[in-house]
Order: structure tokens, then sequence, then C-alpha cells
């Protein structure tokens, strides 16, 4: 198969659809690998680098559009790579429609075949293709929080970890899943005091079993937070509700019972949100400050590592890419339901419940 990789358009992406030794693989299995210039650049891969790998360089998007079979990207399509598509195309790359009525339409007119990362699941129902991005937020949050206590960046001055003599900071993480059991990890690792609350009893006993009591575990009420805030240094906001926004777990009275100088990190802020004074944020300027406590509510923190973004989520997609390549997306697709759920849009007709029920669209 030709498979095309070209470089991202999207404001501040560094990404890239497929890492070098990802073509490397792709072309010992006989594809042919379409790459546009520089579209490694943004994390170390050079021209060089792909082509010693096996791509063949293209010197502009057009191209590599109109040559491939297939298309492997990270973010959505924009609106000038959408008129590129073409009938029976495969796009392979994250697309989150449901919000986003232009593109769905222009993906319905393409007439490719569309399908997203974060709606294939694994045998047990998980996101394969969500969770390496969650994961990097998750580690991310604990480095972002230590950086919003510094005092040149409003914060306390506290260091995460204390020092022989001087208490650690006290760090809350709502939510025990893929970003918070991440960020459990790094606190834990950073010597912080750490306790997390989920509502999952499973997870909670999942988490008990890894952690050995270095993390105090508990159960999700509005009352273990209201008992929690006052005296907490970070909170990490990592709650997820399926196809929901986030509860408001934390409410603007909450933060004004905080210490002045604590940190609020809002990992959650994609889905809307858990602290009632979330807003989203940009790497450029990624905090503000309400009732004196500190706020860091970037949407798209895997964008700030990107190589190490691109390379976890490479792991994640390739197997995926490689059965689509070797098998063709027919045979792909209806040998797994997880991989078939990620079929969004194929010729002119939507597949996935949720984003024809947010536009009233037949499905
Ligand atoms: P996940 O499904 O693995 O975990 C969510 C956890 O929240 C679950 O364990 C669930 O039981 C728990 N939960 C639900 N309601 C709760 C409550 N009231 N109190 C405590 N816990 C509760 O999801 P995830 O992969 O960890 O993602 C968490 C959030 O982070 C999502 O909104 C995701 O979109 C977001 N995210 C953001 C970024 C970013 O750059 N900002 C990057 C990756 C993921």
């Amino acid at each position: 198969m030709i498979i095309g990789v070209p470089k991202e358009i999207k404001n501040h992406e560094n990404r890239v659809g497929l890492v070098t030794s990802s073509v490397r693989e792709l072309v010992s299995l006989g594809h042919q690998v379409l790459v546009e210039t520089q579209a490694g650049a943004g994390i170390g891969l050079s021209d060089q680098d792909y082509e010693s790998a096996g791509a063949v360089i293209i010197s502009n998007a057009k191209e590599v559009f109109t040559r491939s079979e297939m298309i492997v990207k990270v973010k959505e399509p924009q609106a000038e790579e959408r008129a590129m598509l073409s009938e029976g195309q495969i796009l392979f790359t994250y697309l989150h429609l449901a919000p986003d009525f232009p593109q769905t339409k222009d993906l319905i007119d393409s007439k490719a075949v569309c399908i997203a990362y974060e709606t294939v699941t694994d045998h047990s129902g998980k996101l394969p293709l969500l969770a390496p991005m969650s994961e990097v937020a998750g580690r991310m949050s604990i480095q972002a929080a230590a950086q919003t206590l510094e005092n040149s960046n409003g914060g306390r001055g506290l260091l995460l970890s204390g020092v022989p003599g001087v208490e650690p900071a006290k760090v809350v993480i709502l939510g025990g899943g893929v970003v918070g059991s991440s960020a459990a990890r790094m606190a834990v690792g950073m010597r912080a005091d750490v306790t997390l609350l989920d509502r999952n009893l499973d997870t909670l006993r999942e988490l008990d079993r890894e952690f050995q009591g270095s993390v105090k575990l508990l159960y999700s009420t509005e009352e273990a937070i209201n008992k929690l805030v006052p005296d907490a240094d970070v909170i990490i906001g990592a709650v997820l509700i399926p196809g929901a926004a986030a509860p408001k777990l934390i409410t603007a009275e909450h933060v004004k019972a905080m210490k002045p100088g604590s940190a609020l990190v809002d990992v959650a802020i994609d889905q809307g949100g858990c602290f009632e004074t979330s807003k989203p944020t940009t790497h450029t300027e990624p905090t503000y400050i309400v009732d004196d406590v500190v706020h860091y509510c970037v949407a798209n923190m895997p964008g700030a590592v990107a190589r190490t973004s691109a390379f976890a989520l490479n792991n994640a997609t390739l197997p995926y890419v490689i059965k689509l390549a070797n098998e063709g997306y027919k045979k792909a697709l209806i040998d797994d339901p997880g991989f078939l759920g990620g079929l969004n849009v194929i010729y002119g007709k939507v597949t996935c419940k949720e984003v024809a029920e947010s536009f009233d669209l037949h499905y």
C-alpha cells in the first residue's frame, strides 16, 4: 500500500503521524511511505532520517494526498487538507468529530474512509490510542504542578518533595484512571504526600496493590473532597465520565478556601474541566490566577513534549497501521470489532453513533 504522511499544519502541532522506526517497519513489509518534507522537523527527525528509514520525501502536501492510498496523521485534518482527500482513501488520525460539524460535513463529502484513533477500543473496551496521550499528560501534570508552585509563577514557593526537616507538598489527585495513576506514580517518585480519589472501587483496589501504602486512596465523595481541599498544595483534575462533560468536583467556594499560591492542574479541561474556575489555556500562557490560586489548564498538554508524544502515539498506532496496510481496511476492520469502532465516516456515510446523533444525521 502507498502510505502518506503529511506535515501537520494545525497551530503549534509538532508531532508527526509516523516516526522513522514505524516507516522502517512498513517499508520492510513491502509498503511505500511518502513523507512530506520537514514533517518530522518539530521532533528532531530530518528528511535524511526518513530517507534512511526507506521513506520517499515529497516536496508538498498536495502530492502526498494525491498519491497515497492511506493518510496517517496526528490531528484532525484542517479544511485545506480535507479538500485534498479522495473517494475510498483511508484517513487514520484523531478526528474528534462530535463537536465539529464543518469537519464532519467535509469528511462526508470527501467519500474517504475515515478512522478515528479516539474511538478505537481494545478487547476490554479501553481506548488504546488515547491511553498514550493520557500517560503523557498524567506524568506531565506533576511537572506542571512543580513549576506552578514556584514563587516566580505565583505559587507558594514549595518544592514537591520538601527536604530533610521540611515537609513535602500535599498533592490531591481526583480520578485514578490513566491520567490520575500516571500522575500518582510521578508524585510518589518526587516524594510528595499523595492522596488519590476515585469512584471505582476496583480501580482503588488495583492502585492499592500497586502503591502498597505510598498513596492514600479514598472513595470520591463531596465530603472527602471538602476535607482535603483547604490543606492541599496541589490538586490534579483527572476524572472522566465517558461521553459526558467533566463533573465540577472543585467549586469556586473550594478555590476560595485554598491556601494562597496553591496549584490547580486541570487535565480534564478537554472535557470542560473538573474545577468550576477552569478555562482552557495554552502552552504560551499556561496559567492564570483566581483567588490567589494558580490554575494550569492546558488542553493539549502532550503537544509540549512532542517528541515523546509522537513516539508514544506510534507505539500504539503502528500495529493498526500495519493491519490496514497489509489487509486493507475491509478485512482489518471486520476482523476486529474494536478497530471497527474507530470507523467514523465511510463513502459519505456517518458510522459513529455519537457523531450522527450530535448532528441529527442518518446513521
Ligand atoms: P480514564 O477513564 O482512564 O480515568 C478517569 C477516572 O475518573 C476513572 O477511573 C473514573 O472512575 C474516575 N472518576 C469518574 N468520576 C469521578 C469522580 N466523581 N471522582 C473521582 N474519580 C472519578 O480517563 P483518563 O485517560 O485518565 O483521562 C482523564 C481526563 O484527562 C479526560 O478528560 C481526558 O480527555 C483528559 N486528557 C487531557 C489531556 C490534556 O492534554 N489536557 C491529555 C490526555 C487526557
